[in-house]
């Protein structure tokens, strides 16, 4: 074994630093792992209850009528999350996609949008129209108002009282913390401000943003009063598999209305070819939660890892988990660019590239991105991001098995080791 890490350019050293630290976590493994179990049942059981069978593999083509795989994938999904409905689709092309497809299928001109949980992820920006943007839902007459967190992270309920007005019609709550500064939220949590919002307007369409989050617990959203969760296939429920694609699952009437904004009134789920993608969905429906299990497992052990080296890392090293991202805090440019070095080397595909810190659309410091996957821009695979200002942090996430996870964080500590931003 020491042999084998030599050879991919781990040096002895750091073997012993993550092997004792390895050493320490056999507990949390053994809980993820027992999570893991579980949903790997669940999944399963929601396979055989929907009898998933070779034929919902095949092809389909054109507008896609009849599709039974799809049909059944949908259902599956549907059990998955105990949802009445779901759509879960190749021509949902990301997160942002499926996130927009939810809100401007549910909202209509003269509605207003709320958020329980301060300003939500980049990207939702120019949907919502926080950051002007042609095509954004303000410029369909749709109102956006936010409730900030409170200091320590948790709902201000007072403050979701007084915001909820005859017109809030959907209340979106985003379980990761992506990559802003708070924790993430668990689904016992999401499930109290929940009820808290229908005890003051029942009718409320209450949506969760559940990316990253999937099957890091045992239970979805959805099981704690969510109306939708919505998220992409290249996280976590794809499994790895899926090449692309997005998932919206909830009421029946809130998923009619989203698929009738995906493609058209009055035709909704009916079209939609799946063009050969669907064992890809089945299957990586499968493993996911052990994937998602593998990536937990790479989270805590770089928390233990970086913590005991003195950097601020977020989860903590003994905080419970509901999500599979893990944010490192090197305070130098030369720590964050040596972590992605790392973890670039110790990639499957593109090992051999050098990440460099470029300036990307978008963003006000030059970012740097690591990534050797086999979906482009996959992040339920080993991946790590950083710009490059203060704090100089590191969010990173994914890896497909434990063992890949575990080789880029040693990887990591190698390079830094090597650039002299640490001693051990
Ligand atoms: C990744 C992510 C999104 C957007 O998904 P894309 O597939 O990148 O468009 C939205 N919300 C959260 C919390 C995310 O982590």
């Amino acid at each position: 074994m020491e042999n084998m890490y030599k050879s991919l350019g781990i040096s002895r050293q750091v073997l012993e630093f993550g092997k004792k630290t390895e050493e320490a976590l056999k507990e949390r493994f053994e809980a993820i792992d027992r999570r893991a179990e579980y949903n790997q049942l669940k999944v399963i059981k929601a396979m055989q209850d929907n009898r998933v069978s070779d034929i919902h593999f095949a092809a389909t083509t054109g507008y896609g009528y009849n599709d039974l795989g799809r049909d059944i994938l949908e259902e599956v999904f549907a059990s998955v999350f105990q949802t009445e409905s779901a759509l879960v689709r190749p021509q949902l092309i990301s997160g942002t996609h499926a996130l927009h497809i939810a809100l401007s299928g549910n909202l209509r001109p003269g509605d207003e949008l709320l958020s329980p949980n301060g300003k939500p992820y980049d990207t939702l920006e120019e949907v919502i129209g926080i950051r002007e943007s042609a095509g954004s839902l303000k410029e369909y007459g749709v109102a956006y108002r936010q409730v900030d967190l409170l200091g320590d992270g948790t709902f201000d309920f007072e403050g979701i009282r007084k915001a909820i007005n005859e017109k809030t019609k959907l209340m979106t709550i985003q379980r990761s913390k992506g990559y802003a500064a708070r924790p993430t939220f668990s689904v016992e949590q999401i499930g109290e401000v929940i009820a808290f919002a229908k005890s003051i307007k029942p009718d409320l369409i209450c949506m969760v943003d559940n990316c990253y989050g999937e099957f890091v617990e045992t239970i979805e959203p959805t099981q704690a009063g969510a109306d939708m969760a919505v998220g992409s296939l290249i996280k976590n429920p794809g499994g790895g598999l899926a090449p692309i694609g997005g998932y919206i699952v909830g009421r029946k009437d809130c998923i009619d209305r989203a698929s009738y904004r995906l493609s058209a009134p009055g035709l909704g789920k009916e079209v939609g070819a799946s063009l050969g993608l669907n064992q890809s969905f089945f299957q990586g429906l499968f493993l996911s939660p052990t994937v998602v299990a593998g990536a937990l497992k790479g989270a805590i052990f770089a928390a233990n890892i970086y913590e005991k080296l003195g950097f601020a890392v977020v989860p903590d090293g003994r905080q419970e988990r509901y999500d599979i991202i893990q944010s490192i805090t090197f305070g130098t440019p030369e720590g964050v660019i040596a972590f992605c070095k790392g973890i670039q080397a110790a990639a499957p595909v593109d090992s051999f590239v050098t990440p460099e810190p470029w300036d990307m659309p978008g963003y006000d410091a030059p970012v740097i991105m690591a990534a050797g996957a086999f979906v482009q821009g996959s992040s339920i695979e080993l991946s790590a991001d950083a710009p490059i200002k203060p704090p100089y942090a590191v969010y990173f996430q994914g890896g497909l098995t434990w063992y890949h996870a575990k080789l880029g964080i040693l990887m990591s500590l190698q390079k830094l080791l090597e650039a002299g931003a640490v001693k051990i």
